[in-house]
């Protein structure tokens, strides 16, 4: 009797849930049109943008592009209220830096460099210093021996003796830079210089941008002060690295310690820069608290130094502008009381081309639990046609990557939607294990795939012609497959935000 009352009650919920049945996406798709598509990728690949490096003022007019749009879509903020996620990047340089040995000054680059994980500060005097050969430590060598270098100033090679092996991978490995200076460190000693053929550039660490540490792993680089010296340096006291190189040999030395004044002195000027991922949503119904994303990156590469312009039309201007669109075409619906059953959030990355910076700042800071996100379909590139691609369907296919991952319901729905509405070819190459290219960990969706959250990636394939070059401009895309591809990713979105289950996470994601 139980039994048969608790089937009456699940018969009545599911008719409740058809009495929602899913409106007719076909009127939102159309307004995912070629002539908005350009419209749009013709202001976000335009030399205003000047490239959209992650971090640059292009960058930032193109968020603030995106921003107006997706108001004037009537997309609300997708971050409390703001369309905003703020992530903070920073750089060394050095405001104050100078050598002095033996009563002799050094110049600053040509002949010796700062270590790039360099405390904020040095100002050290020495009267002598301790040369370690190649400061390596391990189980079997250690070319300290029992020199006592507390307080000290110890040098050593850069690099390994000819010869010298190990089975550790390289970042753990005894020769690895940091390591050795860990082991100097250890050892008690105050900084180190590291001699050299190569220093690091002055462009290298004045140029590079890199995400601001979380504050556990800032204090974490808690290193002495280390620098390199190269040749012109060794060359002042009647010698050359080569001859030191060659009288040490293979072996373990004993360590020397020499008389002479050394004065160092270091500040950082540490610079920092914020840039934003741009978030916008369509409030969901009656599973509002369940969330879809549509991700694509608006940043990418910048100018080179002769001033020429990357436009990045369609890396990843392509993915950009189908997101805004599909976002307008939510909100339209959402208008017109069509609106989707989940929460739909589209979320346009920065700092892509440096490492998936954003995507991999939001699954570490989400905004939205990440287990309550059923999939998240991201773009890179859905404008153009692979030059390898040696088939007839050139002008119909999308590479559809992810597939076979975290959830069997993707490739159901994904194909239910473009059978009965598109009809591309949704091609597979990319999932195969064998293929190189390792696509799948390549772009912004995979930090939600580590995270658990099933992904689908839509691409076109285009890694030769004008792949990362200044000619990847608007006039050579192909808006009209464009479009369609567009459009077919809307469709799955609008099954995935409106069925009644969240994607089932059933598969595991293999490397
Ligand atoms: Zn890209």
């Amino acid at each position: 009797m139980g039994k048969n009352l608790l089937l009456a009650v699940c018969t009545l919920a599911s008719v409740s849930v058809h009495a929602q049945k899913t409106a007719d996406p076909q009127p939102f798709a159309k307004t995912i049109t070629t002539t908005d598509l350009k419209k749009h990728l013709s202001i976000i690949a335009s030399a205003e943008m000047e490239g959209r490096d992650t971090p640059s003022p292009g960058l930032e007019k193109a968020a603030a592009y995106i921003e107006t749009q997706f108001k004037a879509f009537g997309v609300q903020p997708g971050n409390k209220d703001s369309y905003r996620q703020f992530f903070d990047l920073e750089k060394d340089s050095a405001s104050t830096l100078s050598l002095n040995m033996g009563g002799m000054a050094f110049t600053a680059w040509s002949d010796f460099a700062p270590w790039i994980q360099m405390p904020q500060t040095a100002d050290l005097k020495f009267n002598e210093y301790v040369f370690v050969g190649y400061g390596i430590v391990d189980e079997k060598r250690d070319d300290y021996k029992n020199a006592d270098v507390k307080g000290k100033l110890v040098i050593f090679l850069a690099g390994q003796p000819d010869g010298f092996k190990t089975d550790k991978p390289r970042r753990q490995s005894p020769v690895f830079t940091a390591n050795k200076i860990a082991n100097a460190k250890n050892k008690g000693a105050a900084a180190v210089l590291i001699i050299s053929d190569q220093l690091p550039s002055q462009q290298m660490l004045n140029n590079s941008y890199r995400p601001k540490p979380a504050v556990a792993a800032q204090e974490e680089n808690n290193s002495i002060p280390a620098f390199f010296i190269n040749d012109n340096v060794i060359k002042k006291d009647g010698h050359s690295i080569s001859e030191i190189k060659s009288s040490i040999g293979r072996e373990t030395i004993d360590p020397v310690t020499r008389q002479l004044p050394v004065a160092i002195q270091y500040v950082s000027g540490k610079k920092t820069a914020t840039v934003s991922n741009v978030v916008g949503l369509v409030e969901g119904s009656d599973k509002k608290n369940e969330y879809l994303f549509v991700t694509a990156h608006y940043d990418h590469v910048g100018m080179d130094e002769k001033g020429n312009i990357y436009y990045g039309a369609d890396d990843d201007g392509s993915g950009t502008v189908s997101v805004m669109k599909m976002a307008e075409a939510f909100a339209k619906a959402k208008k017109e009381g069509k609106g989707p059953r989940r929460t739909v959030v589209f979320m346009l990355v920065a700092g892509e081309e440096k490492g998936l910076w954003g995507s991999e700042y939001y699954s570490e800071n989400p905004i939205f639990p990440l287990d309550k996100t059923t999939a998240d379909l991201n773009i890179d590139m859905i404008g153009r046609i692979d030059t390898e691609r040696m088939t007839a369907d050139t002008q119909n296919y999308v590479y559809v990557v992810g597939h076979n991952k975290l959830s069997t319901d993707l490739p159901r729905i994904n194909e239910g939607a473009n059978n009965k509405y598109t009809k591309l070819v949704l091609d597979y190459k990319f999932d195969d294990p064998n293929d190189p290219n390792r696509i799948y960990y390549r772009s912004d969706h995979y930090n939600f795939a580590r995270k658990g959250v099933p992904v689908l990636f839509f691409y076109d394939g285009m890694l030769k012609a004008d792949y990362h070059q200044p000619t990847d401009t608007v006039d050579k895309i192909n808006f009209s497959l464009m479009a369609k591809r567009a459009q077919m990713i809307f469709y799955t979105a609008w099954e995935m935000a409106n069925r009644n289950d969240m994607l089932k996470r059933d598969l595991k994601l293999t490397q």
